[in-house]
This record gives structure tokens, C-alpha cells and sequence, in this order.
């Protein structure tokens, strides 16, 4: 979506709509799926600039970082940004913007491309780390089984690699 933000004046412009989860989220290996993003907003005039304000929701299902079981949850995010164009000229006197500050955007011309914001907020919101459940007991490392089921997989089996040698060679 591009809003023309030249073209706001009194009355805000607004948007609500749905839109399908953009590929390079899709594409983060903790990532299994999201649903359709809904998301509304505005955008109005605010002193020298325009304020965002949105509501953004949707479902995403992240892997479990320890045993890869599909968690799903529900993400409501709201975003309130301030909007400003970057001046050619340095604005004398007047304090210098940066675009790093919090919960402010500088843009190049009047013009606001939405895709690169929302992605952001979906970028923001996919964790570090996932946990199916607070102890997740991971897989195994040896046989790769899930421990939440099979807690003793491998119990009492566990064999040096150096005897492993020694009792195939006694197999034979
Ligand atoms: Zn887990
Ligand atoms: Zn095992």
C-alpha cells in the first residue's frame, strides 16, 4: 500500500484490509506458517509531520526451539509511529531528527510505501526463542527421539564409541 501523505488534510486516511504473509517471513526456519495479517490504521496530520496509528493482528506458528513441535499463538500489535520528511536543507536552530529515535520514521519525499513497516512489525514479533512448554525436554541427541514422550529412550544404552569397536567385532 502507498499513501500519498501530501494528500491528507483534515481527514485521516484510513485502511483496513488483510493481506498474505510476505515471503521472507514465511522464509525464517522457525517460521511454519502465518495466517492472512489483518491490520487497520490511520495516518494524520501531527505539527510538522503525520502520525500512524495501527492495530495488527494475526496467528503465527513458530517451531519449538528445543523439539521442533509447531506452537501456535496469536499476535495483537498495535503501532503508533511519527512520520516526518527529511529536509534537504538543515533546518536552522531547530533540533536535528533522527530517524534511529523511537517511534519515528524520516522519509525521503511524501510518499509512504506500508509493506516495509508492517514487515518490520513481523520480523519484531517472531521471538529469539520458542518453548512448545517452559520445560520442554528437547530431542534426544543421539536418537533423535522427542523426550516429552520418550523421556528414557535411551536409558542404560548409551555406549562409548570405542566399545561400539570392540562389540561389532564380537558379533562377527
Ligand atoms: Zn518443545
Ligand atoms: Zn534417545
Amino acid at each position: 500500500m502507498r499513501i500519498h501523505l501530501e494528500q491528507i488534510e483534515e481527514e485521516p486516511f484510513r485502511w483496513d484490509q488483510s493481506e498474505s504473509a510476505p515471503e521472507v517471513v514465511l522464509e525464517r526456519p522457525e517460521v511454519l506458517g502465518m495466517s492472512d495479517i489483518h491490520w487497520s490504521g490511520s495516518v494524520s496530520r501531527a505539527s510538522s509531520g503525520w502520525r500512524l496509528l495501527a492495530g495488527i493482528d494475526y496467528v503465527q506458528t513458530l517451531a519449538c526451539s528445543r523439539c521442533m513441535k509447531p506452537r501456535e499463538e496469536r499476535v495483537d500489535t498495535e503501532l503508533d509511529l511519527y512520520l516526518v520528511v527529511n529536509s534537504p536543507q538543515p533546518l536552522g536552530g531547530e533540533v536535528e531528527l533522527d530517524s534511529s529515535d523511537l517511534g519515528m520514521l524520516a522519509l525521503d519525499d511524501e510518499v509512504l510505501e506500508t509493506g516495509p513497516i508492517l514487515h518490520e512489525q513481523l520480523e519484531l514479533n517472531i521471538p529469539m526463542s520458542t518453548l512448545c512448554k517452559d520445560d520442554c525436554a528437547g530431542l534426544c541427541p543421539h536418537c533423535g527421539a522427542d523426550r516429552n514422550d520418550e523421556p528414557d529412550c535411551c536409558a542404560g544404552d548409551e555406549i562409548d564409541p570405542r566399545w561400539q569397536v570392540l562389540k561389532d567385532l564380537t558379533k562377527s
